[in-house]
């Protein structure tokens, strides 16, 4: 029976089928699913939600759902893995590349005002992550990012602690996986920061090694915190660029942006950061470039000062003195 229609109980979720990715519902056709209303508190927005559990597998791990439909829905993910539902990768990969903030609230009550503001807000058909104005570049980044094929291997039972210090009892009766613990990233993250991605170690292997194969790897020389635009539309200025900058990287803040330094006759320009990590950070949302007014911009990093004599830089057409 479900229960009446409480006061009390506003906003608490009730639901036929949990809202899953491939992965975590598993490749059995026949699954079962138990249900229970109201089982516990989303993890997330804290209100009570009906809770799913099942089996994905012959020899898998139970899984269970840790978000309530809302707080899914509003971020577009998986209610048990919290992955992005369309990329399958970390919302922190995700919102990087399509420069989607998350404006993630820190306290308790401010929690759960925000998830009914996204609720009203996803009723309302505003979900920025549907927002066609996402840049180009950002889509194509996720598209080399995605993971197309269900990776199954990740709803496997847990490592047995109890084998990794050498005395499991319970031999191939453990229902555990027998085998020493790599150190698991994933593991140690917690809810919260998962589905507001953010502090997540695994988006930034994925982001870092991107940034990579597309050539914008960080160079050594740490004093280098200024990234190079090229191929700027004619109608760009300072101003235009430092706020299409600003708003690609809502997770930079402005105020770590040192300068812009425009050079308007060669269509490009210097970001100068006031720190390393910010730099970072923007080559690694620029990786695939960086769309503006129907442009896709060249980035790359600015040169180091420092360059070894041996090696004296070429004589360039805009001398990247980027100390304005
Ligand atoms: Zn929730
Ligand atoms: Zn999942
Ligand atoms: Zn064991």
């Amino acid at each position: 029976m479900p229960p009446k229609a409480d006061i009390n109980k506003a906003g608490w979720e009730q639901s036929e089928f949990p809202i899953l990715c491939e992965t975590c519902l598993g490749n059995n056709p026949f699954i079962r699913m138990s249900k229970q209303e109201f089982g516990r508190e989303c993890g997330t927005c804290a209100r009570p939600f009906t809770v799913f559990r099942w089996n994905p597998g012959a020899g898998m791990r139970f899984k269970t759902t840790v978000i309530c439909q809302t707080c899914a829905k509003t971020r577009n993910v998986c209610q048990t893995c919290l992955l992005d539902l369309e990329y399958h990768l970390p919302t922190q990969v995700r919102d990087t590349a399509l420069g989607v903030s998350n404006e993630a609230p820190t306290s308790d009550i401010n929690r759960e005002y925000y998830a009914q503001n996204q609720e009203i807000m996803f009723a309302g058909g505003e979900n920025k992550l549907n927002d066609g104005r996402a840049s180009s570049a950002g889509r194509e980044m996720l598209k080399q990012l995605a993971r197309t094929e269900p990776y199954y291997k990740r709803n496997r039972p847990h490592l047995c602690s109890f084998y990794a210090k050498g005395d499991c009892k319970r031999g191939s009766e453990c229902p555990y996986r027998h085998e020493m613990p790599v150190k698991n990233e994933l593991s140690q993250q917690n809810i919260q920061d998962r589905f507001f991605g953010r502090n997540d170690p695994v988006a930034r292997k994925i982001l870092a090694g991107h940034a990579e194969t597309q050539g914008v790897q960080p160079p050594e020389d740490e004093s280098v915190m200024s990234l190079f635009l090229s191929s700027l539309p004619a109608s760009a200025t300072e101003g235009t660029i430092r706020a299409r900058v600003i708003k690609s990287l809502p997770g930079v803040e402005p105020t770590s942006l040192r300068s812009i330094v425009h050079v308007a006759k060669s269509r490009c320009a210097f970001v100068n950061f006031k720190d390393r990590a910010s730099a970072e950070r923007a080559a690694e949302a620029w990786a695939n470039g960086l769309d503006m007014d129907g442009e896709r911009l060249g980035v790359r990093w600015g040169r180091s000062k420092n360059t070894p004599a041996q090696a004296p830089a070429p004589a360039a057409a805009v001398d990247d003195d980027d100390t304005a």
